[in-house]
Parts: structure tokens; sequence; C-alpha cells
């Protein structure tokens, strides 16, 4: 709670600790999922929302719709020093479709049980949604600007890639982010417990770049009874066979590398470069995803060729996801070539940059100042996300980003299994421990 005198009268307002969890529920309630076309309900409820928290404590937020009901918010907060670069914060509104029957829980009932908020967002990304809501919203009723000019912007559609989000926004609206040189959003921040009782904290400096590709193989059409060497779905079939079979070498970014080498200094082994999957063991669920960052990677997901069985088509076609790592698109690209061979044909379903950014900076202290204040033992360290985030569309604007949406979290929660997982939640003392953090980051800010 904080307190301000107001005509004489004390009055006493909710502080940014108090508030978190119920934005955190409120926002949860507001269903946003994204089904990846616009058949979903859309963003634009949570973005009234949104701007109706700002406009509360007088901030003025606009509102953007790329689509009707696609609708972002963005506002700007003008800060102690408006000579200097503005920092952007950012979060998305919209969510994953859940299925309620595979829930334990209602999941767009914000729930409160066993210590956690539950619901569809509640780790991507509507904790922090509710963190910078709320921290802005204390520091705005006490008055305390930021030391710099901050832009908030709680965007649409990036479960889907950010078309109708991020990209719209930083492809229609550019001059919304002038002056911002670096931006912080999600995934990162949250903490992996490591012995000693200390906690390791994840902060996004990386992430792969995305290659889905269509494959098509050409052929001849002809009857299924006869002799046809040039069948379309053969040579699609070993195509991907090869794809999906390919082995990439470890290649170790410097993210990664710094990353396994705090990891082994935690956990008292050493970092052997030949040998980074023997750190991997040592950190749980969570090496399913930083085991991705190792080295590039092709999964073949869906195959479409023909329409009866005594009939060779003309033509087969299959996906591919493939995830490269900063500094490596023109080998990963080298290799699918290799690989497809000359009769098949590959193009885009959807191409996004890898990004990699200095993990040392200003910012950065502020992040881990911010941390060891309220956790004495924390390790902040740098990690590669595997997957992709808006921070792909912000960083054509030439902006530094980060993922650091600050949570502490109990040793047992399986943290990387909640997103997009079933019975997603967040614990309540991780979302007030992260409204802490956010707050003290942005006094270093
Ligand atoms: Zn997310």
């Amino acid at each position: 709670m904080a307190g301000y005198r107001s005509g004489g009268v004390r009055v006493r307002v909710v502080g940014a600790e108090d508030e978190v969890v119920r934005l955190c529920q409120e926002l949860i309630r507001i269903d946003t999922s994204n089904p990846g076309d616009h058949s979903g309900p859309g963003e634009r409820v949570a973005a009234e929302y949104v701007a109706a928290q700002l406009e509360e404590v007088g901030v003025r937020a606009r509102l953007f719709e790329s689509h009707p009901g696609r609708t972002s918010v963005v506002a700007r907060i003008e800060g102690e020093d408006p000579t200097r670069d503005a920092l952007l914060l950012h979060g998305h509104l919209d969510v994953v479709p859940a299925r309620a029957e595979d829930w334990t829980r209602d999941p767009f009932g914000g729930e409160i049980a066993d210590g956690c908020v539950w619901g569809r967002g509640a780790v991507d990304m509507k904790d922090m949604d509710a963190m910078i809501l709320a921290v802005l919203r204390d520091r705005m009723r006490e008055g305390r600007r930021p030391p710099r000019d901050v832009v908030l912007a709680f965007l649409a559609d990036e479960e889907a890639g950010g078309s109708w989000g991020a990209k719209w926004l930083v492809d229609e609206h550019p001059e919304l982010f002038e002056g911002c040189t670096e931006a912080v959003g999600e995934v990162g921040g949250f903490s992996l417990t490591v012995p000693g009782d200390r906690r390791m904290y994840l902060i996004e400096t990386a992430e792969k770049g995305i290659a889905w590709m269509n494959l098509t193989a050409k052929g001849t059409a002809g009857h299924g009874s006869m002799v046809h060497p040039d069948n379309a779905v053969t040579a699609l079939a070993a195509a991907v066979g090869r794809l999906g079979s390919h082995e990439f070498p470890v290649r170790l970014t410097k993210t990664v590398r710094a990353f396994l080498e705090r990891v082994c200094l935690a956990y008292g082994i050493e970092f052997d470069p030949e040998n980074p999957e023997r750190a991997l063991a040592e950190i749980g669920p969570m090496a399913r995803m930083i085991g991705a960052t190792l080295k590039n990677t092709l999964n073949p997901t869906r195959l479409d060729a023909g329409y009866k069985t005594n009939v060779i088509p003309q033509g087969a076609t299959a996906q591919v996801d493939g995830r490269f790592l900063p500094g490596h698109e023109a080998e990963f690209f080298t290799v699918v070539d290799d690989l497809l061979g000359p009769d098949v044909e590959r193009d885009f379903v959807y191409y996004d940059q890898a990004l990699e950014t200095e993990y040392e900076g200003a910012l950065v202290a502020a992040m881990e100042a911010s941390l060891l204040s309220e956790d004495p033992g924390a390790l902040p360290v740098p990690y590669c996300l595997s997957g992709g985030t808006d921070a792909k569309h912000f960083a054509r604007l030439g902006m530094r980003c980060y993922g650091f949406a600050p949570l502490r979290l109990p040793p047992e929660l399986d943290f990387s299994g909640m997103f997009h997982g079933v019975d997603e939640r967040v614990p309540v003392d991780g979302l007030r421990f992260g409204a802490r953090v956010l707050d003290r980051f942005l006094d270093r800010s």
C-alpha cells in the first residue's frame, strides 16, 4: 500500500503489489483466444480494458485497430529526462486457444487456487501485462515518473506472428516508437532453482529465427498400376525423410555459451564445449527448450498428396518447421537446399529473422540489480529463446530487445511446460515479486 496527501486528507491508494493480481485475473477473464485467423474474439475488449486502466491514472492511451476487433494499445509516458532515448515495454493481449475440457479449472476464470492465478495467459503473457499496468498505475498515482520516456505497447496477434499487432504497428505507425532504442517484453526474467537455494533468472537476449517452409514436388500424373518413375509422392517423401532425420551440428552462440557456463558454475561442474548436453542434463524440464538452442532444427509437420489410391498425382506438398540460430542462417539454408535436391522446391509459409543482442550495458545492469534487491540469491543469466516473439518486429526499428518479465517461481513448477500448456497458472507470490522488481527496474532504467 502507498499513501499520499491530497487536500490535507490522507488518502490510501492501492500499490502495484496489491493491484497486480486483480489486473491479471481480470485480463484472463477477457477471452482473447487467437486461432491464427480473424475467427476469434479479437483483442478489442482487452484493449479497451487496458486503456481504461491507464486513463484512470492520467495516461493517454491510444487504440489502434489493424482489422475489426484486432486492437492494440499504445501510450507514452514522459520521463524525468525526455532528452534521453526512450524505453519500450511491450506485452501481447492475445492468447492461444484453450480446450476447457482438458483443464482442471476454467481457462478463462482467472481463479485463485493453490497459491496461483489460473487461466490461459497466466504466464503467456497477461502476467506481464498486469505487472506493467500495476507498476505504471502506482507510479503515476504517486507522481514517480520513470527516469526517461517509456512507451507502453499492449499488442494484438503475437501468437500468430504479430501481423495484425506489432508487425502492423511497426509498418504503419513507426512514429509511435520514435526514440526507443531498447525494448523489454517476453520471454524471460523467470527463475530456475539451482543448488544452494539460489535461483538463476533467465534473461532473454537472443531468439532463433523461423523458417516455416512449404515443399513442393512435381511429377507426371498417371495410373497407379503402371511403371512410373516420375512420381511426385516418392520424390517428396524422400526429401521430407532427409530433412526430418538430418542431425545439425552443435553451434554454441555467445548467448548459449554464456548460459551454459553459468549453469555449470551453479552446479559445480566443468563446462565442456564438446559436450554441452552434460550441463543441460542438470536443469530439468527447461532442457527441452534450451536444448533446441544448441543447433538449427528441422521438423516436418504436414504432408499432402493425391486423391485416389490408383491415381498418381501430379504434385505433392509438405510443410516443415525450421528454426535457425543467430549467425547461422546461411548455413541453415545451404543444408536445407542440399537435402531437398533438385526435384523439390521450397517457399515460405512464414519467415522471421533470428536475434541476438549483447548481455551488457546499463539496462542489463538495471535488470540484474533489481532482481538482486528482491532476491539476494539471484543469479541472472542470458539465454536464447527457441521460439519467436514480437521482439523480432521491434528489432527492425533498431531496438535492442530483451525478454524480462520477472517472476520468482517455486522449484517444482514446470514453467516452460506452462506456455501454451493445460492448467497454465502463475504463483501469486511470483506476480507480486515481479511487480516489485519491475518497479525497481524502472527506477534504474
Ligand atoms: Zn507470449
